[in-house]
This record gives structure tokens, sequence and C-alpha cells, in this order.
């Protein structure tokens, strides 16, 4: 149950404004939130900001916040590759590839796709 706001910094999740007037849905990354929050000193009890935002289709006071888990998720992922970059795996449930076809390509690969791999990497 989320109290505060800055209860979601704590879960990782970003803040979802959606207006139920239109149905429009917006995701605001958490930290700037707590930024506009602290920098105006309102209140970050979660109930309360409700009253801080408007939809920005429709202008609608009558918002729902929620919890955006999946937007964080995005974010993290656009991240530059050098702070992500893990180190390529078998993709489970596959043979490993033959000599010569790099472990990326192959786990990306369809089925269809991986069988000219191997009949490259014969020949
Ligand atoms: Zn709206």
């Amino acid at each position: 149950m989320v109290r505060w706001l800055e209860d979601l910094s704590g879960e990782g999740a970003d803040l979802l404004i959606q207006c139920r007037g239109c149905g429009h849905d917006r995701t605001i990354p958490i930290g700037q939130a707590l930024d506009i929050f602290s920098r105006h000193r309102w209140s970050t009890d979660w109930w309360l900001a409700h009253r801080r935002f408007r939809c920005r289709k429709c202008g609608s006071k009558d918002i729902k916040l929620d919890a955006d888990f999946y937007g964080h998720a995005i974010r993290r992922q656009r991240r530059p590759p050098v702070l992500t970059a893990v180190e390529e795996t078998l993709r489970p449930g596959l043979r490993p590839p033959p000599p010569g076809v790099p472990l990326a390509e192959w786990n990306r690969a369809t089925e269809a796709e991986r069988k000219r791999l191997v009949d490259r990497a014969r020949s």
C-alpha cells in the first residue's frame, strides 16, 4: 500500500497519472515528481498528491495515481549499453551454435535462420 510518493522510489516504480475523464495516462519519473514536490514544499502524502496533477490532454483534475513498474523497467533498458552490458549466454533450450557463429546472432535467430547459420558454418 502506497502511503507517500517516496514509497514508489523505494519500490523502483515511477508515477503513473491516469485520467478518469478521458482515459489518458502518462508516466513521470518518480525522481522528477519528488523534485517538483520538494520545490513547492508540497506534502508527498499519496492522497494529497492527487490534487497536484491534472490531465495533460483534457485538463481534468479527476486523476488517479498509480505505481508504474513497467515504465521504470523501460527507462532502465535505455541506459547506455556500457552500463547494462551482460555477457551473452546461450538461450535456454538452444543447442550451442556451430563454430564461427556469434552467440548473440544464434540466440536471436529464428529456427529457419539457425539452419542457414549451420549451413553457412559447414561450407
Ligand atoms: Zn483527461
